[in-house]
């Protein structure tokens, strides 16, 4: 690199590493969210591509498809379009927020299978949630009075 800048007393200043990074960047997107999870998933394909790259197809894939989201994740971060990219972050952040609230469900059911049973009402169908560990309990439907045994 042979930029150098001189100061108004003759000064000889180098510009260093961090300071042309800083000027290579300006005016570009970098990094975000959706930067992040394209980066690290690119990379952990690339690191799953070598794991398996003993079945050469299935190698071939992920390797393709992880430099591909390599390339991608650099493209977003050097973008000028700064609208274009926090366009995508946005629609990436509320997709992922989906997929959280999915998995937050499943966790949270299977923490309600794990402490509760689910019964339906042998007269009317309705389902009725009871703690397990009671042992053998009656169970009175609360919408039709139908009272039936069951193991909790
Ligand atoms: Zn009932």
């Amino acid at each position: 690199m042979t930029l150098h800048r001189y100061g108004g007393a003759g000064i000889k200043e180098g510009i260093g590493m961090r300071d042309w990074l800083y000027r290579f960047m300006q005016g570009r997107y970098g990094m975000d969210q959706m930067g992040k999870f394209t980066s690290i998933a690119s990379m952990v394909l690339v690191i799953l591509s070598i794991a398996l790259s003993r079945w050469y197809t299935a190698g071939m894939i992920l390797n393709t498809a992880g430099f591909a989201g390599i390339v991608y994740s650099w493209f977003r971060m050097l973008s000028r379009n700064y609208a274009k990219r926090a366009e995508e972050n946005r629609a990436y952040q509320n997709y992922a927020s989906k997929v959280r609230r999915f998995f937050g469900r499943q966790k949270y059911m299977m923490n309600e299978r794990k402490t509760n049973h689910i019964y339906s009402c042998p007269g009317c169908g309705q389902k009725i949630r009871i703690p397990r560990g009671k042992g053998k309990i009656e169970i009175r439907c609360p919408k039709c009075g139908t009272a039936f045994v069951r193991k909790s």
